[in-house]
């Protein structure tokens, strides 16, 4: 049995307590720490033992491995703090807020025993894994422009997120699950990155992103998060060179549509009048030359129905694979440094107003 301590027991601290109690039998989340005294009495009531100062939590004997899920200018000290005390650590995400707060972390990380992984949980959801599934069987023949939108319209930004100091905004709320997914998706290099960042609201953050990733091999990943968006544009829309794929939510409601064969690429289209006047491209297309086909039913990481705990199962089964020495953590603080360096090219970008060249 692995015990564990949770810094930080508001939102997200209280989510990683719950879902490990009610999916993960290997893990006991025995204490808490939080600055917020309602927090530290709402922990003692669940059972937690709390500490006086977070000095307390880290030497404690009894925890092997502290979950951080405090607000984002925290997590980098919490880290270090705890991989010197050699516990293994599990952060949330953006693990830190820039390239050089990483670099320093992995030093100390590799002068240490214990594990160090990133929660970037949603590489686990239903509707990634299905666009995950539909290219991986090529069912679209060859991707060119994948478009993946969250699309809000709370407006404002809660407490902390809506905060420079820290950390808050967009990019490293919801911009950091859409890029890490772009990466687990298309397995090249990014050699550019366009972001179009918006002060919609906020005062101080980005409360409004629209991001272009252009991968080595040509294809384009169209990467959004909107919290004014009034008419919400569907989760994904896919362009293969034979069909495309739209999951409009996260209930995964969607379908694919593809040419019915290759024959069917050419049809006779002659010029339609249409209510916006005469067209031949833009023609719609006789219905007998594509197929619609429902979205793969698929089961989640673990072989199973997709149910509310699923991304904790599959995270935490492999954390504790991990610590044992059986198999490498699935998020490793290098996967963690592309996304926060492409976080760092997308402000650039943002700033300058011109595409950044890289190879991430
Ligand atoms: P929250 O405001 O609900 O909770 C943060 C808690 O940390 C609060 O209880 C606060 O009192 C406490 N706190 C603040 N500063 C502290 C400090 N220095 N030391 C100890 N406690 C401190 O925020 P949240 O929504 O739970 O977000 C927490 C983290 O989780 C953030 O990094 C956020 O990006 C991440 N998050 C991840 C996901 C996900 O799906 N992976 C979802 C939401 C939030």
């Amino acid at each position: 049995m692995l015990n564990a301590a949770i810094v930080g027991y508001g939102g997200m601290g209280k989510w990683h307590h719950n879902a490990i109690r009610a999916a993960v039998p290997g893990i006991e989340v025995i204490s808490a720490y939080d600055l917020r005294p309602e927090a530290m009495e709402e922990a003692r009531n669940n059972d937690l033992t709390v500490y006086g100062n977070a000095q307390e939590l880290l030497a404690d004997p009894n925890v092997s491995l502290v979950i951080i899920a405090t607000p984002n200018d925290s997590h980098k000290d919490y880290i270090i703090g705890a991989l010197k005390a050699g516990k293994h650590v599990v952060c949330e995400k953006p693990v830190v807020l820039s390239v050089r707060d990483l670099l320093e972390i992995m030093e100390v990380s590799k002068e240490s025993d214990a594990l160090f992984t990133i929660h970037q949980n949603r590489r686990w959801d239903k509707d990634f894994q299905i666009v995950k599934t539909i290219l991986d069987e090529g069912t679209i023949g060859n991707p060119y422009f994948i478009e993946s939108r969250v699309n809000g319209s709370s407006v404002f930004l809660h407490g902390w997120r809506d905060y420079q100091v820290n950390g808050g905004g967009m990019l490293y709320d919801w911009g950091v699950h859409l890029i890490d997914q772009a990466l687990q998706l298309i397995p090249e290099k990014v050699t550019s990155v366009t972001a179009h960042i918006f002060n919609v609201y906020s005062k101080e953050v980005d409360d409004n992103v629209k991001i272009l990733l252009r991968f080595e091999s040509g294809l384009s990943m169209m990467l959004e998060v909107a919290t004014n968006c009034f008419i919400p544009a569907p989760r994904w829309h896919v362009s293969g060179a034979d069909g495309t794929v739209v999951i409009q939510n996260w209930n995964c409601d969607g379908k694919i549509v593809q040419l019915a064969d290759r024959e069917a690429r050419k049809w006779d289209n002659d010029i339609v009048y249409t209510a916006a006047g005469p067209t031949r491209t833009m023609a719609p297309r006789p219905v007998n030359t594509t197929v619609e086909k429902e979205l793969p039913n698929i089961r989640d990481a673990r072989g199973n129905e997709y149910h509310r705990h699923s991304s904790a199962d599959i995270f935490y089964h492999n954390l504790i694979a991990a610590i044992k020495g059986q198999t490498e953590p699935y998020v490793t603080a290098e996967q963690a440094l592309r996304v926060i360096k492409i976080i760092e090219l997308a402000f650039e970008s943002g700033e300058t107003g011109r595409g950044i060249s890289c190879l991430v």
